[in-house]
């Protein structure tokens, strides 16, 4: 892939583009970026040596990787970029998309003689920056071996079905984490309310079987600490578990606990703010039980 092009440099595009800018050094190709706001683009060819392009620009590359907030956004660039594909490239999309549209996607690329990956990721932006990202890909096998050299912000790719199943495995896997996180809030508002210092309860459950990643460290250095830092927004993650959601119900399966959580962060969404980091949704719990979890 001489040319690859980076759509979307968000808070996870930014640094996923920076491993291919870097890759694309070591072997001699270019990697061009584009984004929205262009501004983003400029200030990441500076920082990485990275080629700011238009949109129909990066659309002539041989290797195109996009990350979006969701499926529909990925949908009005293809819109968009409709008769400037180089046929016999390909797309990955790392968007936590839905899985409807992947084989909608991948259709209409076809036509344009282009090959599309569904390949959304997991680590977050530390995951992001150091280059380590699990990615979930579906699609035919050989075409997913083709890239997999060339995707140098991953530090795990696993195929895990057709087109369309890394966007399932991903909405399942955020589904979890928004479980995950609601019900360790919910359990330290409790301790909270008898006056139990949350510290010493954190370094107990993560000692014992109640401990999950957000106990690990998303509680500890993002709710504790007062920071939320806003890397991960709340509303994309009502969005995942609302994709879940939707898989459930068309597979007429029934799946109460992810139906509550939607519930819960798509208010949360609303009420604190879905431009929030999504551990903020913990501060509806903290006004539910008038407990600070700290
Ligand atoms: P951000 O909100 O940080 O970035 C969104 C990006 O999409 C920006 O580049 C933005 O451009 C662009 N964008 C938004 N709307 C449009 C549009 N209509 N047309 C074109 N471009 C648009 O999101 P993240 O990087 O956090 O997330 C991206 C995807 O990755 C999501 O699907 C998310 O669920 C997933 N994800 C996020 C993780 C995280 O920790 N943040 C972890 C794993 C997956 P502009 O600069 O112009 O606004």
């Amino acid at each position: 892939f001489p040319t690859t092009a980076f759509l979307g440099l968000g808070a996870m595009g930014f640094p996923m583009a920076g491993h291919l800018a870097a890759r694309s050094r070591e072997t001699g190709g270019r990697t061009l970026v584009w984004n929205r706001t262009p501004a983003r683009a400029a200030a990441h060819a500076a920082e990485f040596g990275s080629v700011a392009a238009t949109l129909e620009e990066a659309a002539g590359a041989d290797l195109i990787v996009s990350c979006l907030p969701t499926s529909a956004e990925v949908d009005g660039v293809l819109d968009a970029v409709r008769g400037h594909l180089k046929p016999g490239s390909v797309w990955v999309d790392c968007t936590s998309g839905h899985p409807d549209a992947a084989p909608e996607q991948r259709a209409r690329l076809l036509e344009a003689g282009v090959r599309f990956l569904d390949a959304p990721v997991s680590g977050g932006t530390v995951a992001a920056k150091a280059g380590t990202l699990t990615v979930m890909v579906g699609g035919p096998a050989q075409e997913i071996e083709a890239v997999r050299p060339h995707l140098a912000f991953a530090g795990k790719l696993v195929r895990v079905g057709d087109t369309g199943a890394g966007f399932a495995v991903k909405a399942v896997n955020n589904a979890l984490l928004a479980v995950n996180l609601w019900a360790a809030g919910e359990g330290l508002a409790i301790l909270g309310l008898r006056g139990v210092e949350l510290g010493a309860a954190l370094d107990v459950i993560n000692a014992s079987s109640g401990r999950s990643n957000t106990t690990e460290n998303l509680i500890p250095q993002r709710v504790l600490t007062r920071q939320f830092p806003a890397t991960f927004g709340l509303g994309l993650l009502a969005k995942d578990a609302g994709i879940a959601l939707d898989l459930a119900e068309q597979a007429r399966g029934s799946a109460p606990v992810i139906a509550q959580v939607t519930a819960l962060y798509r208010a949360a969404s609303r009420v604190i703010g879905a431009q929030e980091d999504h551990t903020a949704a913990l501060k509806l719990i903290e006004q539910w039980n008038g407990v600070e979890l700290k």
